[in-house]
């Protein structure tokens, strides 16, 4: 399917194009009044609006600026994203504030895929401020491997765990945070450190974004969750591509955070990939037009298997 061609790209927006840029954005402010689906309808159709408003550099700027914060605020929510602290809470029947954001992850990879590891998480913002230090994309497919090894052995562990304390019992989101945050007594600046150097160092070494292929626990809740919807094939946020449209100049394949084949994945129109954090880089560097996000259920991958 082709798609319609866009208008003439503007770089100076006039102010009521942030106006209407900033409203856009107002359908995240709306779940308490609204079920998941509605919210990740919101979400959804925010992006879709960016997208047909043709704001490219805009849209990107505003996703970095997001994880930027993010990062710059992961002192203060460590705890939310730790895999131990989930363990400890186990043991004691207890649900953490990482579980639930875990559970939120996987619920909204349902609708949404891995828009959260392009938009939200204090790893992207840290990893991709790296890409001018180490830009080279990290293809070695094994990498994206090393994270089950670590995942199945982690998740097992906090089954038996609460298993042995008799299941949850309850709930306390501010398990072992005191006030709410996180990064308050020496041994929690070890950790911290010993998190981020790891996250740096595997990006520096190994390229883009190494640490999310690598060492994730989180992104295998993720994977679970789009893999899931594809096997029930329910509309979600999709990147959707007009092959015919693609004139081979490398750009998307290149620029891919996720450093994926994306030309490969146009010219096969399966744009579908357990990698993919729907970051929207590809389809604002297109200068074709040949990708884009779209709502809706199918999608092929390049290896075949929908998962
Ligand atoms: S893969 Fe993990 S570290 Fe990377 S952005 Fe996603 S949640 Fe964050
Ligand atoms: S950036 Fe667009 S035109 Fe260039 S290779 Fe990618 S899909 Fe094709
Ligand atoms: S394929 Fe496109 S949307 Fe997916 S990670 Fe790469 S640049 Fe982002």
């Amino acid at each position: 399917m082709l798609f319609m061609q866009g208008k003439k790209e503007t770089h100076a927006l006039p102010s009521k194009e942030y106006s209407n840029l900033i409203s856009s954005f107002f359908p995240y402010f709306l779940p308490y009044t609204s079920g998941l689906s509605n919210v990740c309808n919101n979400a959804s159709l925010t992006i879709t609006r960016m997208n047909t408003r043709q704001h490219p550099a805009i849209r990107q700027r505003l996703r970095r600026f997001t994880v930027l914060l993010a990062m710059l605020l992961f002192p203060v929510i460590l705890n939310y994203f730790s895999p131990y602290l989930v363990i400890d809470a186990a043991s004691h029947g207890t649900v953490n504030g990482s579980l639930i954001l875990f559970a939120l992850m996987f619920l909204s990879s349902l609708f949404l895929g891995r828009l959260w590891c392009a938009w939200g998480c204090p790893g992207a913002g840290l990893q991709e401020m790296l890409f001018k230090v180490n830009g080279k994309p990290a293809r070695n497919k094994r990498l994206d491997w090393i994270k089950w090894v670590i995942w199945i052995p982690w998740i097992s562990l906090i089954a038996i765990m609460a298993f042995r304390a008799g299941g949850y019992r309850n709930i306390d989101f501010f398990y072992m945070t005191e006030n709410g945050l996180s990064v308050t007594a020496p041994l929690n600046y070890i950790i911290y450190y010993t998190v981020v150097g790891t996250f740096v160092t595997l990006s520096l070494w190994l390229g883009r974004r190494a640490g999310c292929h690598a060492i994730c626990w989180m992104s295998p809740f993720m994977i679970l969750g789009r893999s899931l919807r594809n096997l029930f094939s329910w509309p979600s946020l999709r990147l959707e591509a007009a092959p015919t449209q693609c004139s081979s100049c490398h750009h998307c394949t290149r620029h891919c955070p996720m450093s994926l084949p994306v030309e490969k994945m146009v010219s096969q129109n399966a744009m579908e990939h357990r990698e993919c954090i729907l970051c929207g880089n590809c389809i604002d560097g297109c200068a074709s037009k040949a990708i884009r996000y779209s709502f809706r259920s199918g999608g092929k991958s390049l290896d075949a298997s929908h998962l």
